[in-house]
C-alpha cells in the first residue's frame, strides 16, 4: 500500500449512526472518485450500496481491517454535492442514521445498485451491410432489412409490427444471421426549448395574482421564501403557471410538491395542457421503474417540471428556478416514520442552497408558517378574493343539539341538500370516516367489537362486510353474537361514508350519489373515474372524506355541507383546532367556485364554541391569531421547540420503564434549558400488538435540543436495554401520538 492510501468514507444503508470506511476496489486504487457517488461493498456477508462522502488519507480504524469496496457504481455523484450536504444536514438535523437518511435521496433501483438509467429497449440492427446476392430473400424479408439500414438506431419489436412486417419476417432474417439485437436506453422525449412554451394562452390575472406573480418574479435567481395565502379558488396554481413559465423561459426547471392526495390526474393536467415541456411525476403509485425514469429526468434535465408528493423534494434537478409548495400546511409533507423529515421546511432549506425563491402556497397556513410570516421571515403575499367572479361561500351553523338525526343527516340539512338539486346543483357532504359505523355495539350490555391489537373499537364496513381496524390493518368477519352476553342484539353506532351513502340513496333515490374516500378509490384510475361522473354530470351528492378537500375544483357545486364540525374541537392534540379549522376550510373552499354562489351547512352540537364562531364569522387570520396567542400562553410551538421520543414494546410497561431510563440518561447530560415531560403512555396505548409511550421533551433554544438528542441518540444505540424496544426520536414532531 502506497503511503497515502485513499480512505472512502461511506453513508450505509444502517441503523448506525456513523459512517463506514472502505479502501477503493482493487482495480480502482489509483483512480479518485466523487462525493455522491455509489459504491457496493462488502458488509459481514452481504453486498450493501452505499454513497461516498468523503475521501481522505486517514481512518480512525486500523488499515489491515478495511476491506476494498467492490465497485464505483457511478461516473458522476447519484446524489450531486449540494444535495448531499443538505442530506447530510437532515440526518443531523433529524438525529436520523445518516445512511438511512441519504437512502432516500435514491430511488429504490438505484439503492439496489442498478445502473442510473433509463429503461433499456430491446432493438434490431442490421449485422451486414447489404443482403447477401446469392441467399436470395423473400420480398418481405427485403424490405424489413431495408427499414433496418434506414433506422441505423434499431427498431423495437412493436415499431416493426406497426410497420406491417410479422414476426415471421425478422425472425427469417435473424435465423440467416443478418441482424441482431441490441439493448439501448430509451430516454423519454426532452427539451431545452425556451421559446414556443405554452400551448394555451394564461389567463389575465387580477390585481392582487399579478402582484404576487411580480414579487416573486423579482427574487429569480436568489433565495427568498414566500407564504402565498390565497382563498380557495383565488386562483393559486394560475400563479403557480405563470411563474413557472418566467422559470422556464430562463432555461430553468420547476419543482411542484403537493399532498399525497392532491396529485390527481386534473392536477397533473393542468401543467400538462399549459406547457409544451416535459412534465416528470412522483408519487406513491409509481413502480421502481417508473420512479427511476421520472427522477432520471429532472436530474438530467430533460423534464423542465417535476411534480411529486414529499420525496419529490429528494430528487436532484439538474438547473432548478423555483421550488413550490402546494397546501403547505398539509400533514403529509412530514414524514411518520423512519427519517422524519419535513418536505415543507426541507423545501427552504433546499431553495436557500439552490439560491432560489420557494413560494409555500395555501388557503389555511399552518401556525408555523403564518408566523414566521408574521416576524417577516417569509415575505408574506395574500390573494383575498376569489378569481374570476365567483364569491366567497356564505357559512352557517346548524344546531342539531334538538334535531333528530337519521344515519347522522338532520332535517334541515336534508331540506337544504334537495333545493340545491332541484335547482340543478351539485353537493358536497363531508365526513371525515370511512366505512360503514365506527362502532358495532351490543344494545343489551355495550360491549363494542374491538380490536384484539389495539386499543381502538373495529370499524364496520359493509362493502364487502367486514370489521376493520384502521390503526393496524385487522380485519375479521362481522360478529353476529355479543361476546360478553352472547345476544344477537347489534347494532352498528355511529355513521361513516358508506353509511352515509346508503341513506342519501334512499332519500334521494334518483339521484346519483359519488363516494369518494380510501375504499372507493382503490383500484387504478377509480378516482378519475369517479370525478369523471362529478365533471361530466348533471345534479349529484358527493360524499367522502378529506379525499374530498384538497385541490379539487367542481365548478357547479354550490353547497358543502358538513355533516360533523366538532370532530377536534376537543382533541387531546394541541395542533386539533388548527387541523380542523384547515379541513372545515378547505372542503367548504370546494363551494361556489364558479357563477353560481356557494354556501357551507355545518352541523354542530357546539354552535356557540367561539373558535368555531371565530373561524367562520372572521375568518382564518384572525382564527391563527388567537391559536398563536393561545400556544404563545401555554408555551407550545412555534413559540418552543420540540423532540418526541416514542418507544414501543411486546410486554405492557416495556416501552415506559424504558423511557424512564432514557429520562435519567437525559438529566445525566447536564444539558440546561431543556425541559423533560414524561414518560407517559401514548393516546392509544396499545397498537399493532405493542404497547406504546414517549418522552417529550421541549426547549426555548433549538441548539441545547438538538445537542441533547444527538449526544443522546449516540447512547441508545450502544445501549443495551434500547435493543429490547422499539424507539425513535422525532423532531418538529407533528402528529403527538
Ligand atoms: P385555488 O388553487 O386558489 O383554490 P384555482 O387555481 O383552482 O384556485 O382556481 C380556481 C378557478 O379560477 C379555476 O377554474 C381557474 O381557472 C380560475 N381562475 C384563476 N385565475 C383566474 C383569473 N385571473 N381569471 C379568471 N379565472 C381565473
Ligand atoms: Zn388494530
Ligand atoms: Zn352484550
Amino acid at each position: 500500500m502506497s503511503e497515502t492510501q485513499q480512505i472512502l468514507h461511506l453513508a450505509l444503508p444502517s441503523p448506525l449512526r456513523r459512517r463506514f470506511d472502505y479502501l477503493p476496489p482493487k482495480d480502482g486504487e489509483n483512480d479518485s472518485y466523487l462525493p455522491g457517488q455509489r459504491f457496493r461493498v462488502p458488509f459481514g456477508s452481504r453486498t450493501l450500496v452505499g454513497l461516498l462522502l468523503e475521501v481522505s488519507d486517514h481512518s480512525d480504524y486500523p488499515l489491515a481491517k478495511l476491506r476494498h469496496a467492490e465497485a464505483c457504481l457511478d461516473l458522476q455523484p447519484a446524489v450531486p454535492p449540494h444535495l448531499l450536504k443538505i442530506g447530510l444536514w437532515a440526518a443531523s438535523y433529524y438525529q436520523h442514521p445518516v445512511g438511512d437518511a441519504l437512502c432516500s435521496f435514491l430511488p429504490v433501483l438505484l439503492r439496489k445498485g442498478e445502473k442510473a438509467e433509463f429503461a433499456h429497449q430491446k432493438l434490431w440492427v442490421a449485422s451486414v451491410d447489404q443482403l447477401p446476392e446469392n441467399g436470395r430473400s423473400a420480398p418481405k424479408q427485403q424490405q424489413l432489412f431495408a427499414e433496418l439500414k434506414a433506422h441505423p438506431q434499431g427498431l423495437s419489436n412493436d415499431a416493426i409490427t406497426a410497420l406491417g412486417f410479422s414476426s415471421g419476417v425478422i425472425r427469417a432474417l435473424k435465423e440467416k444471421q443478418l441482424v441482431h439485437q441490441i439493448s439501448r436506453e430509451t430516454a423519454p422525449p426532452h427539451s431545452h426549448q425556451t421559446d414556443n412554451l405554452l400551448l394555451e394562452s394564461p389567463l389575465v390575472l387580477n390585481d392582487e395574482q399579478a402582484s404576487a406573480v411580480d414579487a416573486v418574479a423579482s427574487k429569480l435567481g436568489q433565495f427568498q421564501t414566500f407564504l402565498l395565502q390565497g382563498v380557495t379558488g383565488s386562483g393559486k396554481t394560475e400563479v403557480y403557471l405563470q411563474l413557472i413559465e418566467k422559470v422556464l423561459q430562463r432555461g430553468r426547471q420547476a419543482l411542484v410538491l403537493v399532498p399525497e392526495i392532491g396529485l390527481t390526474p386534473q392536477t397533473v393536467g393542468r401543467f400538462r395542457q399549459r406547457f409544451s415541456v416535459p412534465v416528470a411525476v412522483l408519487h406513491s403509485g409509481l413502480n421502481d421503474r417508473e420512479r427511476l425514469d421520472a427522477w432520471l429526468q429532472a436530474e438530467r434535465g430533460d423534464a423542465s417540471i417535476l411534480i411529486g408528493t414529499r420525496s419529490a423534494l429528494l430528487t436532484p434537478m439538474q438547473s432548478p428556478g423555483i421550488i413550490i409548495v402546494d397546501e403547505e400546511h398539509d400533514g403529509s409533507f412530514k414524514q411518520q416514520e423512519g427519517f422524519r423529515y419535513s418536505a415543507r421546511d426541507m423545501a427552504v432549506i433546499r431553495a436557500r442552497a439552490e439560491s432560489v425563491p420557494v413560494v409555500l402556497g395555501t388557503a389555511t397556513p399552518s401556525i408555523e408558517s403564518y408566523y414566521n410570516a408574521q416576524l417577516q421571515r417569509y415575505h408574506w403575499l395574500q390573494i383575498k378574493q376569489r378569481a374570476g367572479n365567483a364569491k366567497p361561500p356564505a357559512f352557517e351553523l346548524l344546531d342539531i343539539r334538538q334535531q333528530p338525526l337519521e344515519d347522522g343527516l338532520s332535517p334541515p340539512l336534508l331540506m337544504e341538500v334537495r333545493q340545491q338539486l332541484e335547482q340543478g346543483n351539485q353537493v358536497l357532504v363531508f365526513l371525515n370516516r370511512r366505512g360503514f359505523a365506527p362502532t358495532l355495539m351490543c344494545h343489551d350490555c355495550g360491549w363494542q367489537a374491538d380490536c384484539p391489537q389495539c386499543d381502538a373499537h373495529m370499524t364496520l364496513h359493509r362493502q364487502p362486510a367486514h370489521l376493520h381496524c384502521h390503526h393496524c390493518d385487522y380485519q375479521a368477519p362481522i360478529s353476529l353474537r355479543c361476546v360478553k352476553c352472547g345476544c344477537t342484539n347489534l347494532n352498528p353506532v355511529g355513521a361513516g361514508t358508506e353509511r352515509t351513502e346508503e341513506a342519501l340513496k334512499r332519500y334521494f333515490p334518483k339521484t346519483d350519489i359519488i363516494r369518494i374516500d380510501r375504499d372507493s378509490t382503490r383500484r387504478k384510475e377509480a378516482m378519475k373515474k369517479l370525478l369523471d361522473r362529478v365533471h361530466d354530470g348533471g345534479p349529484c351528492i358527493l360524499v367522502g372524506t378529506q379525499m374530498l378537500a384538497k385541490g379539487h375544483h367542481f365548478p357547479k357545486v354550490t353547497l358543502v355541507a358538513i355533516l360533523d364540525a366538532d370532530a377536534g374541537l376537543f382533541s387531546a392534540d394541541f395542533r386539533g383546532m388548527e387541523k380542523m379549522s384547515q379541513l372545515i376550510l378547505q372542503v367548504a373552499g370546494r363551494s361556489g367556485r364558479a357563477d353560481r354562489p356557494g354556501r357551507v351547512l355545518m352541523q354542530t352540537l357546539h354552535a356557540d364554541h367561539p373558535r368555531l364562531r371565530c373561524l367562520i364569522d372572521e375568518g382564518y387570520n384572525t382564527f391563527a391569531e388567537q391559536e398563536l396567542e393561545d400556544r404563545k400562553n401555554a408555551q407550545l410551538p412555534p413559540f418552543i421547540h420540540l423532540a418526541l421520543i416514542r418507544a414501543e414494546a411486546v410486554a405492557q410497561g416495556r416501552a415506559e420503564a424504558f423511557l424512564q431510563m432514557v429520562r435519567v440518561m437525559c438529566e445525566g447530560l447536564g444539558i440546561n434549558g431543556v425541559e423533560l415531560l414524561g414518560p407517559m403512555p401514548s393516546p392509544m396505548e396499545k397498537r399493532a400488538g405493542r404497547y406504546r409511550a414517549q418522552l417529550l421533551l421541549q426547549s426555548h433554544d433549538r441548539r441545547s435540543l438538538h445537542q441533547l438528542c444527538s449526544q443522546l441518540t449516540l447512547m441508545l444505540e450502544a445501549n443495551k436495554q434500547a435493543k429490547k424496544v422499539r424507539w425513535s426520536v422525532d423532531i418538529d414532531p407533528l402528529d403527538m401520538f
